[in-house]
């Protein structure tokens, strides 16, 4: 059993470092969490509203809606659920720990009462076509330019951008968010898709063959590109337009271990994995879970 004080080390500073970080200070325990970035945060973070705890400040959230669905043939449903957007200055400030900006090697002990792992993404998704990857190409744009026709959210719109688009050609989909209360993005998306390895493949029976690699995304970045830019236009915008530009392609998980995260004793200290790191991203579309 833990008696007080509490010594806790969190090892990388991700959006599930950080909550956890901040939530063990505010249990009155000695928090220090490692990153040898300091902390990042994905460009957006989208959720929905239920599932957020009430101890958060009244300013987490930068936008909410109530987004619909449009389907392959046209046929648009809304949903009834509220969908939020992170606001990342908020989620940044949430502190509390001391931070050191360094990585922890496996070797490292913390000498920590408790150690939470969210080192992020381990164990990437690796078949026959290579590593299966989220990616994605979205376009911030002022709210004003967004025809008024078009200033609804749509979480997926699964009409196809390009009508004839050749079968091979993975799906994709167009997801339409208010970041704030001045901004709006538009991405098109492909949900884990088989991405080619450079310098290293798996062989017929998907065993390896050679030592790893690279994921090469360059031909579904330039495929998303392409249907993005007839998406925008038939929304009756540009990407001449775009304030900014998001660029998304990571690999989705194999191997996901319990989604409570494994738990191990190493000598008097105590360890859990949490986030990515833990099993905590949704196998299918990346996003993280809880
Ligand atoms: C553009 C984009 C948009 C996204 N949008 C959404 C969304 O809308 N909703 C959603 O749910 N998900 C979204 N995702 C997925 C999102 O990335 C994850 O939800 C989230 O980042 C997972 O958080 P995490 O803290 O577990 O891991 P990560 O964010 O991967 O953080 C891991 C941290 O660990 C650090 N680290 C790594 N190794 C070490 C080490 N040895 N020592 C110390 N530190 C280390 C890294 O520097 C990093 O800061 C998006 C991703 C991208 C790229």
């Amino acid at each position: 059993m833990t008696s007080f004080p509490v010594t806790a080390s969190v090892v990388g500073l991700g959006p599930a470092g950080r909550i956890a970080a901040h939530r063990a200070s505010a249990r009155g325990w000695d928090v220090t969490a490692y990153d040898p970035a300091g902390g990042t945060l994905p460009s957006t973070i989208g959720l929905w509203c239920d599932q957020l705890p009430d101890w958060l400040p009244s300013d987490f959230l930068a936008a909410t809606f109530q987004p619909s669905v449009i389907l392959a043939d046209g046929t648009e449903r809304q949903l009834a659920r509220n969908y939020g957007v992170v606001n990342k200055d908020c989620l940044q400030e949430l502190g509390g720990f001391h931070i050191e900006r360094r990585a922890l090697t496996d070797s490292e002990t913390t000498g920590t009462d408790i150690t939470i792992v969210t080192t992020g993404r381990t164990h990437a998704a690796v078949g026959r076509g290579g590593q299966v990857r989220q990616l994605a190409i979205g376009h911030i744009f002022s709210l004003d330019d967004v025809p008024s026709a078009h200033r609804r959210a749509v979480l997926m719109d699964f009409t196809p951008a390009e009508p004839v688009a050749p079968a091979t050609e993975p799906a994709s989909f167009s997801y339409r968010i208010f970041l704030d209360d001045r901004t709006f993005l538009i991405e098109e998306t492909i949900l884990a898709t088989p991405t080619p390895m450079v310098d290293g493949y798996r062989g017929e029976a998907g065993a390896p063959v050679g030592s790893g690699g690279e994921a090469d995304d360059s031909v579904l970045l330039a495929l998303l590109r392409r249907r993005q830019s007839v998406r925008l236009k038939s929304l009756g915008l540009s990407e001449d337009l775009a304030i900014d530009e998001e660029v998304v392609s990571f690999p989705l998980l194999a191997n996901l271990p319990s989604r409570r995260g494994d738990f191990w004793h190493s000598g008097p200290s105590m360890g859990t994995l949490f986030g990515f790191a833990g099993g905590w991203m949704h196998p299918a579309t990346g996003y993280s879970v809880g």
